[in-house]
């Protein structure tokens, strides 16, 4: 399995439009981030996490070349805005039709925002077209590969908490959400790979703070746990170190594989 992070930024990018002066080093790359989503390779298949503002640039720089299905954690634009650049990964694919998954608040979201997508075959050639569903809690895609889901609090709203399980291989992808259920917790049980939501050191109603990830990060206790979706209050130089063992700060284009 291979989980390329294709972007690790909150919801605005870092740093921020007119954010002044801070203390973040914009010398260091890794403190240049893009809205989050991720790639993910598993039993053959090609799955991507979200799609946002930049998912055109993340695709080009990480050379994302095929995706077999898209799966939209929730309705929020840094999740969801980027979603009309799958037009080309539909071209590619036999009908012309792109499997996407959700929630009950991200199919709200997608078929407001691209109402042209969702006629069952492409407008007119080059336009995106969604095979819309809802997200099982399991679908097993191939005898290779599970994918469970479970829905988060992040704010008034859910998200969707992914797992994603080989024969012998687990990653758990859990964004934007305030706090991991017992069946989350169940579900990413001896992962390989965890992502976790860490907005920043403060806590925050709707995100995990640093504090708040670490803990769920040590409670899952996966080989080894990444932590996304920072503010401009988490500078990498200043807080990766700081970090408890088999915990990191992930980055752009930073790729774990096992
Ligand atoms: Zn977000
Ligand atoms: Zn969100």
């Amino acid at each position: 399995m291979k989980l390329t992070f294709m972007g690790t930024g909150t919801s605005q990018g870092v740093p921020v439009i007119a954010g002044g002066k801070s203390a973040l080093d914009l010398s260091n790359p890794r403190n240049w981030r893009m809205r989050c989503c991720a790639h993910l390779e598993a039993g053959g298949k090609h799955i991507q996490i979200d799609a946002g503002p930049e998912f055109r640039l993340q695709c080009l720089q990480n050379s994302i070349d095929w995706i077999d299905f898209f799966i939209l954690t929730h309705g929020h634009a840094d999740h969801i805005a980027g979603m009309d650049d799958l037009r080309r990964f539909c071209d590619r694919m036999e009908g012309n039709i792109l499997p996407v998954y959700s929630n009950d608040y991200g199919m709200e979201r997608v078929r407001a925002m691209f109402p042209y997508a969702m006629l069952g075959r492409p407008t007119e050639r080059g336009y995106p077209c969604f095979d819309l569903k809802p997200m099982p809690e399991m679908m097993e895609v191939s005898d290779r590969l599970k994918v469970y889901s479970e829905s988060l609090p992040h704010g008034p709203i859910r998200t969707l908490g992914l797992v994603f399980e080989t024969k012998r291989k687990k990653v758990a992808y859990f964004t934007d959400c305030k706090m991991l259920t017992p069946r989350a917790y169940e579900l990413a049980a001896n992962a390989d790979i965890v992502a976790i939501d860490c907005l920043r050191p403060e806590p925050h109603p709707s995100h995990m703070c640093v504090d708040e990830a670490i803990a769920a990060a040590e409670k899952i206790g996966a080989a080894q746990s990444y932590f996304i979706h920072t503010t401009t209050r988490i500078d990498y130089g200043v807080w990766e170190p700081k970090m408890p063992p088999r915990c990191h700060l992930a980055y752009d284009g930073l790729v774990a594989e096992i």
